[in-house]
């Protein structure tokens, strides 16, 4: 596949991209992001390429919303060593490593550093003693969010509730109108606001469970800054749920 190297210059500077020309693709602008997080553009076999971009100049704001989530996505693992910056709660804190002669794996959050101790250090067992830390810190922490979040509510205020953690990677939170209401383990490494937007938007599904024009009204009254926190998510998600 041939693929030629262009720039549009923009208000924000240049926009680098390559187009490649597919015989199969929907008559609009259709992008992608290369392995090395480079733009994309798919174009049809008979687009000229100043067509393509007329269509980029005129779409700017999607394509820099497009490149800002699929990169986003693009998070490398983490490897757990010394010095590796960790987050909590939307601030970073570097990691250190200490090996001894101990059972199990202890965990110390203090003096803006994340300490783990442990007999064998190796990738998976510092992972695995910083997921059980970060678990119980999530559980201690929505657990209180929500009880704050819903005395505030009449809706939710005498409902049995029953909080669930689990690691995802797409998804933040859900609500059942049983009642259940799972949330992300990994929120608990992005700044509570987040956290506390999404508790308020499954509270919300707890008295309307389809995201129409009620569940927005709701959403509102409940947590009225909520956009720029699922802005937040949806541009930053990735730092939180990466491994
Ligand atoms: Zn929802």
């Amino acid at each position: 596949m041939k693929r030629r190297a262009q720039t549009l210059s923009t208000p924000e500077g240049g926009l680098d991209f390559t187009i490649v020309h597919r015989s199969r693709v929907k008559r609009r602008l259709h992008l992608e992001l290369d392995d090395a997080g480079a733009l994309v553009v798919v174009a049809p076999r008979d687009w000229p390429d100043f067509y393509t971009r007329r269509l980029l100049r005129r779409n700017l704001a999607h394509v820099h919303r497009f490149l800002r989530r699929a990169r986003n996505r693009q998070w490398p693992a983490l490897d757990y060593v010394s010095g590796e910056l960790h987050l909590v709660e939307g601030r970073e804190f570097p990691l250190r490593v200490i090996e001894e002669q101990r059972r199990g794996a202890r965990v110390r959050f203090a003096d803006e550093e994340l300490v783990v101790r442990l007999a064998q250090a190796s990738p998976e067992r510092v992972r695995a003693a910083l997921r059980r830390w970060y678990r119980e810190r999530a559980a201690r922490l929505f657990r209180q969010r929500l009880d704050t979040m819903r005395a505030g509510v009449d809706w939710a205020r005498d409902r049995d509730l029953d909080l669930q953690l689990r690691r995802m990677t797409r998804t933040w939170g859900t609500c059942r109108s049983n009642g259940v209401i799972r949330l992300n383990t990994h929120l608990v490494k992005a700044p509570v606001d987040c956290i506390d937007y999404v508790i308020s938007h499954e509270l919300c599904h707890l008295e309307e469970m389809n995201h129409g024009p009620r569940f927005y009204e709701l959403q509102e009254r409940l947590w009225p800054q909520w956009r720029s926190y699922r802005r937040h998510l949806r541009d930053h998600g990735g730092r939180y749920t990466r491994e």
